[in-house]
């Protein structure tokens, strides 16, 4: 455990602000601590035992830490030991697609136990949100649920944002109904708890590194490959968002100069090549020219219609057309990775979002384009991983986002609440 300073400071504003730092220091410390006393806290954090007390009298107070027994000796008498009470609240994540909302609730230690996909056409703010609220409704209230106090909600959004304000700025795969969409506002009037909104694959990309396979990475890069494509890149402890939020859009990077047309307005950005819609289109026009015995042509012999799980079902299959289409396509997702490589220089790139269920013959492509467009001492020595938490990574990271604001930022109030509610187990 490192030894850390305090700062002093001495106005009653900046006492309280110091208060709640050091608060949120122990509770991190007491959390990544299986067991610990509260000497033992003293000599980590440096603070004087009677603050140690009082802060330690509050955290039980609120349920968030209680006292399970008696540590070693030092010599004198045996200290208590301090636990973080994981299940002292909950929190509810939430990843929107166009077609789709994934809603999860996760304890403090972000272990999701009950996650869900429901239909939900996006298109329509107005609509959609109502049908939003409903869900979440559906899930709280149920009976498994209803004595947990939740503490927050975490939404992974498939757009641009300001996130301070929860507010859209533009979701191109959504629709321009959505541009300047209060969507925090409206959620914390309905629920009256704290609301935290981000890009989804930013937030996937944090999820990765605090609950997947990126907790050894101080810096990672997680592509998603869903409906858009698009990167969370994160450097030491902060996800990069540039000056406006908006860094990470490569899937609006041009591939082909004068290519298709964009959802944004631009022509052949990666996702009028390698994004699901795109994908669809080039396999729907291309149909009529397969062989009868292909998988596909069957598939749609009896459905009428193709859908993106037909074509990564049956490209998992050696050989199959529909594997083709996505080796073609990906090289153009391995092209803009190597971008992103020589540009950050990450500890190791994840894969993620719907797409990555065949994210092995993505990987391969991914490698070959990496190796020819890198320097090889970076490329050769980039991992190029599947995520950890698979589809669930937007979700499980809509957690862990929530977490990390209530848990690690000294601005949140949750242990400033009352006991109401709390479990304690
Ligand atoms: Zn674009």
């Amino acid at each position: 455990m490192e030894k850390l300073g305090i700062k002093i400071m001495r106005s009653p504003a900046n006492s309280k602000y110091v208060k709640r730092l050091n608060r949120m220091r122990i509770i991190n410390i007491i959390k990544e601590n299986e067991l610990i006393s509260r000497q033992q806290l003293a000599e980590v954090t440096g603070l004087t035992p009677p603050a140690i007390t009082g802060i330690i009298r509050e955290l039980i107070d609120t349920g968030f830490v209680k006292e399970v027994g008696l540590g070693e000796s030092q010599g004198g008498r045996r200290p208590v030991t301090l636990q973080f009470n994981c299940l002292a609240g909950y929190v509810i994540g939430i990843e929107i697609t166009s077609q789709e909302i994934t809603i999860a609730l996760a304890d403090l230690k972000n272990v999701p136990i009950d996650i869900q996909r429901i239909k939900v056409d996006m298109k329509n703010p107005d609509v959609a949100v109502q049908e939003l609220i409903n869900t979440i409704k559906k899930v709280i209230l149920h009976e498994d649920h209803q004595s947990k106090r939740f503490l927050g909600i975490g939404i992974a959004f498939p757009g641009m944002l300001n996130t301070h304000e929860g507010t859209v700025k533009r979701a191109v795969n959504l629709g321009k109904k959505w541009n300047g969409f209060p969507l925090k506002t409206v959620l914390t009037q309905e629920f009256n708890i704290p609301v935290f909104i981000e890009t989804n694959s930013k937030v996937a990309a944090l999820g990765e590194k605090w609950f997947g396979g990126g907790t050894n990475c101080e810096n990672l890069i997680y592509i998603n490959m869903g409906e858009g494509i698009s990167a969370g890149i994160i450097m030491g402890e902060s996800i990069v968002q540039g000056s406006q939020g908006y860094a990470g859009q490569i899937g609006h990077t041009v591939m082909i100069e004068q290519g298709a047309l964009c959802n944004c307005g631009n022509r052949g950005c990666l996702e009028t090549i390698c994004g699901i819609p795109a994908i669809l289109r080039k396999v729907t026009a291309e149909l009529p020219f397969l062989a009868n015995e292909d998988a596909l042509q069957q598939r749609f012999a009896i459905h009428n219609e193709i859908q993106i799980n037909d074509i990564l079902e049956v490209a998992l299959q050696e050989d199959s057309y529909a594997r083709d289409v996505l080796r073609q396509t990906s090289r153009y997702v391995g092209l803009a990775i190597s971008h992103m490589i020589n540009l950050y220089n990450p500890d190791a790139v994840f894969i993620g979002g719907k797409m990555s269920i065949v994210a092995e013959i993505f990987i391969e492509e991914f490698r070959n384009v990496i190796a020819t467009h890198t320097f090889s001492e970076v490329g050769d020595a980039t991992p190029i991983l599947i995520s950890k938490l698979g589809i669930d990574s937007g979700v499980i990271g809509a957690c862990a986002l929530a977490l990390k604001k209530l848990l690690k930022s000294p601005n949140s109030n949750i242990f400033e609440d009352g006991v109401d509610n709390v479990e304690q187990k």
